[in-house]
């Protein structure tokens, strides 16, 4: 079977993707009401029963705020680290079927080998997946995904994995001049946004995708865009000018309120 990735909703809608290959389906965040999840998986013709797996990279809200909803499928298994685990636990009445993984190392769960590795980060262990299954045969093709979403900036080993990865999911969160425009945010929490631990403006995402020799990008999505702080049409002039963007690979921005994929 070839893969499915579908992202079903991005930014502080609430970020989650599916992933299917090899017969497993799997969730990579869960960040909207699990009756939301429920729903949008429903319509990729996936009831939530059926689901395999969750992949949890932090305990920010929009990231896990499917959590409670979906544990009241008993046997789901929810991947995280352990401090990602205690940081969402105490919000939850049940403790969900929770698989402990370490940041740094490698594990396996049906067809995926699972590398999840450090981000910087204002979360308590906040982490991106990489993720590998498939033979080198014709019929299951190796490939790979790489989903690095909630980072202030992006560490060598980060990069490598970002290179490797056959389907680059990135974020590209807010547009460096209209944040500081912003009439909404307070000085400290800008600052937050641009820190060390914060999240990737348009140009921190172009300049480090740039910077990247020899990548095995198919397709790239970037998503996490600030629905107040970043434009879509100031992204798609950005990003049309990315080295290899329309031969070597393609490029998607994720819509922050619908969802969709928009081709740059
Ligand atoms: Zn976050
Ligand atoms: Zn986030």
């Amino acid at each position: 079977m070839d893969v499915n990735f579908k992202i079903l909703g991005s930014s502080s809608s609430g970020n989650a993707a599916l992933l299917q290959a090899e017969g497993a389906s799997v969730l990579i965040d869960a960040g909207m009401s699990g009756k939301k999840l429920e729903l949008l998986l429903n319509e990729e013709g996936l009831s939530a029963e059926a689901l395999d797996a969750v992949f949890l990279t932090h305990e920010h809200n929009d990231h896990s705020a499917g959590v409670r909803g979906l544990s009241k499928f008993g046997r789901l298994p929810f991947f995280a680290n352990q401090d990602t685990i205690q940081a969402i636990q105490p919000k939850l009445q049940k403790r969900p079927n929770w698989k402990v993984f370490e940041t740094g190392k490698q594990f396996s769960f049906g067809p995926f080998k699972i590398h999840p590795f450090s981000v910087p980060h204002d979360a308590y262990d906040p982490v991106g997946f990489y993720f590998e299954w498939g033979k080198d045969d014709l019929f299951n093709p190796h490939s790979s995904l790489a989903w690095v979403t909630d980072l202030g900036y992006v560490p060598t080993l980060v990069k490598e994995r970002i290179r490797q990865a056959k389907i680059l999911v990135v974020e590209a969160n807010h547009c460096a001049k209209m944040l500081e425009d912003d009439q909404k945010r307070p000085w400290s929490l800008k600052q937050r946004i641009r820190g060390r631990h914060g999240h990737l403006s348009n140009d921190n995402t172009f300049e480090m995708l740039e910077s990247i020799e020899g990548s095995c990008w198919e397709k790239v999505f970037l998503m996490h865009l600030s629905k107040d702080c970043n434009d879509i049409q100031k992204v798609q002039d950005k990003f049309a000018g990315l080295k290899g963007q329309g031969s070597r690979f393609s490029t998607f921005i994720v819509d922050p309120s619908s969802a969709k994929t928009i081709p740059v």
